[in-house]
């Protein structure tokens, strides 16, 4: 799949692309093998075993699935990018306390058995060191999204751009907020993070409502570039 949609000095970034060239290298190269055995002579000695085969099999299925999603997420990013510019900006630039830059890694990862409350998650967590700096599984100065919905993903992007719109540039005082409101409550799980005054919260929301106005311009232009290119067909 080739987007035309430059990566490059981007802030918003695919969470599997860190092993998306060594993953196509090697199922390219288990495909080959796969191929060279089943069109080999039944006789020959040095054949796979089954075991082997099957092991095999399973690697590529996992690639495969890898890949998959890669190219799942590169889509809706392109997607989100292509519709909201401006609103991809205001997080493709995002900046810490200190005007830092922060990176914010993107995964879809469709779920099955999601539960309602658990449409797209946001984690981050705040360095030792100095608690304005956050961290995820991709280093200092990153933050990870999850979106787990199938159901309008890009919707739920928005969302989770609008908590790490607020959450990044004041993440001592939010994470202090956070404990205070949350800790040692059993509130259901959709509602941490939406106390009526959590602003990272009440940011998201605000983040849906700016994507959908977004999306409602989007699709008019579209119609509209539609109709405009029917009336050219029909007068040829
Ligand atoms: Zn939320």
């Amino acid at each position: 799949m080739v987007l035309i949609y430059s990566r490059v000095g981007a802030e918003i970034r695919n969470g599997y692309e860190n092993r998306i060239n060594e993953s196509r290298e090697v199922l390219g190269i288990l495909n080959q093998r796969i191929n060279y055995e089943k069109n080999r002579d039944s006789k020959h000695t040095d054949k796979l075993t089954s075991f082997q085969k099957q092991k095999m099999i399973l690697r590529i299925d996992s690639l495969t699935q890898y890949i998959l999603l890669y190219e799942r997420t590169e889509k809706l990013l392109h997607q989100f990018h292509t519709i909201a510019p401006d609103l991809f900006q205001e997080i493709d630039t995002i900046k810490n306390a200190y005007n830092e830059k922060t990176d914010v890694y993107v995964k879809f990862l469709p779920d099955e058995k999601m539960i309602e409350s658990q449409l797209g998650r946001t984690i981050m967590g705040q360095c030792f060191e100095d608690e304005n700096i956050c961290f995820s599984e991709y280093g200092v100065r990153s933050v990870l999204i999850i979106i787990y919905s199938e159901i309008n993903p890009l919707l739920v992007l928005a969302h989770e751009l609008g908590h790490v719109r607020y959450q990044v540039p004041h993440l001592a005082t939010y994470f202090d907020y956070f404990k205070e409101t949350y800790y040692g409550r059993s509130y259901e799980p959709y509602f941490i993070g939406h106390y009526p005054t959590d602003l990272s919260g009440i940011t998201a929301q605000e983040y849906e409502r700016r994507f959908a106005q977004y999306f409602n311009i989007y699709t008019k232009k579209l119609k509209h570039t539609t109709r405009e290119l029917t009336k050219g067909s029909n007068r040829s």
